[in-house]
């Protein structure tokens, strides 16, 4: 590489004070220093960001994140700031722009964050060719994708932007893309296939269980109840996250409800006092978990479907970041499949067929009888083991399947 391991090492514990680097983050690291163009997936809390911020402080000039919510390049802003790492974001909230454009003009600047929309404006192009580009770095890169779950049109824009520097190099990163939205990915932000770098994505600590729902208020209080570590309940609406938080006061343990209706300050209250917490029951619609960071969660329970596999994965991967044992359990029912394909009648024409493909995708998870960690990690592109030995399906003796269940009664009726 253009630099030696050695210095690498070095300066990775000089700004962030780590020792090591984690997984593939070292791989990720040299390549981008050395000019190439990587897309890097790797789970939800695997460590992207430091895959761009220290080639970000190793390179002359500014690397330019681009990042899809205000929210998040803040919060990247200030871990970054904390670590001595010099970094500004270019938003409309931001009342400092002209000094920040001062910043990155004099080279002042190791990283500075930036909106998609923003790399529509001609301003922005030219304010680029007037100072150093180290690198581009694309968070949340599946936004690019219609494949992906979550596309952002603007992301389109940042080809045009980026083919004005070819030289420079390319990171982009996601947590969750599936084959067809990976090569996507590579196409739109044009990075070679050989810049594909995925990260493993087992969780060997999770133990899932998938389930039909048949009496949902007595299974969660039963997975509450054999798990008396902190947990997280997902519920599809805040109407049944209200409701549930009530309901499950009854396992005597201390149960919060989390949603985006709910007012700022309680939200903030709660997420404070379960992140304190030894015991409690976190009830949730997926506003919750973005950022937050609490390593000791023993459980994730769904009391419906999730919209995807990728949510699913991403959701569940809430519990048990400090490798203890820790459970993941959905309850299903049929009607979530007939909501989710009712929902696809509303869906934009050109994202339906991708969005079929994700209900398909979620819909064999549940079916599956077999191995469910093997099917997840199939999904994203690993050559897993048949069999993990810690899921439902590989735990419990294989399942009837309803078809031979039916002949059976009929037959003995
Ligand atoms: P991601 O964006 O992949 O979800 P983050 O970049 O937010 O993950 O990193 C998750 C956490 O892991 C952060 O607290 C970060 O400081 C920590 N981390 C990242 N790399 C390392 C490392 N090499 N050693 C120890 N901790 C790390
Ligand atoms: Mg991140």
């Amino acid at each position: 590489t253009a630099f030696p391991e050695s210095e690498i090492l070095d300066r990775l514990h000089a700004v962030f004070g780590f020792n090591a680097f984690r997984g593939v983050q070292q791989d990720v690291v040299e390549r981008v220093l050395e000019g190439r163009s990587t897309l890097a997936v790797m789970p939800t809390g695997a460590g992207k960001s430091l895959t761009y911020q220290l080639p970000a402080v190793m390179l002359p000039g500014t690397c330019i994140v681009v990042s899809p919510l205000i929210a998040l390049m803040h919060d990247q802003l200030r871990s970054a700031t904390a670590n001595g790492i010099r970094a500004a974001t270019l938003t409309s909230v931001d009342m400092d722009r002209g000094q920040t454009i001062d910043r990155f003009l004099s080279g002042d600047l190791d990283l500075l964050y930036v909106a998609p929309e923003r790399a529509s404006q001609p301003h922005f192009l030219e304010m680029l060719t007037r100072g150093r580009v180290a690198m581009f770095a694309i968070d949340e890169a599946h936004c690019v994708s219609e494949w992906g779950h979550d596309f952002r049109p603007d992301y389109r824009l940042l080809r045009p932007l980026m083919d004005a520097f070819p030289d420079v190099p390319r990171l982009a990163l996601t947590a969750t893309a599936d084959r067809h939205t990976r090569a996507d990915i590579l196409a739109q932000l044009g990075i070679p296939e050989e810049g594909l770098i995925v990260a493993g994505f087992d969780r060997p600590n999770i133990r899932y269980a998938i389930v039909p729902r048949d009496n949902p208020l007595r299974q969660l209080m039963t997975v509450i109840a054999e798990n008396p570590g902190p947990g997280i309940v997902y519920a599809p609406t805040r109407a049944q996250v209200e409701k549930l938080a009530e309901q499950l006061q009854a396992s005597g343990r201390p149960c919060l409800p989390y949603h985006a209706g709910l007012d700022p300050q309680v939200r903030a209250a709660n997420q404070s006092a379960f992140v304190a917490s030894e015991d409690m029951v976190m009830v949730a619609t997926v506003a919750f978990g973005m950022g937050i960071d609490k390593p000791d969660v023993r459980f994730v329970a769904h009391a419906a479907c999730p919209k995807s596999i990728e949510s699913y994965y991403q959701e569940t991967g809430r519990a048990g970041r400090d490798g203890d044992p820790s459970v993941a359990v959905m309850l299903w029912g049929a009607e979530d499949f007939v909501r989710a394909r009712q929902r696809l009648a509303e869906v934009e024409e050109h994202r339906r067929a991708g969005e079929r493909t994700r209900i398909d995708a979620l819909a064999s998870l549940v079916e599956t009888p077999h191995c469910r960690r093997a099917l997840l990690l199939r999904h994203f592109g690993e050559n897993p083991p048949p069999s993990c030995g810690n899921c439902d399906n590989c735990l419990e003796a294989p399942r009837v399947t309803d078809a031979t269940e039916v002949a059976r009664k009929l037959l003995s009726a």
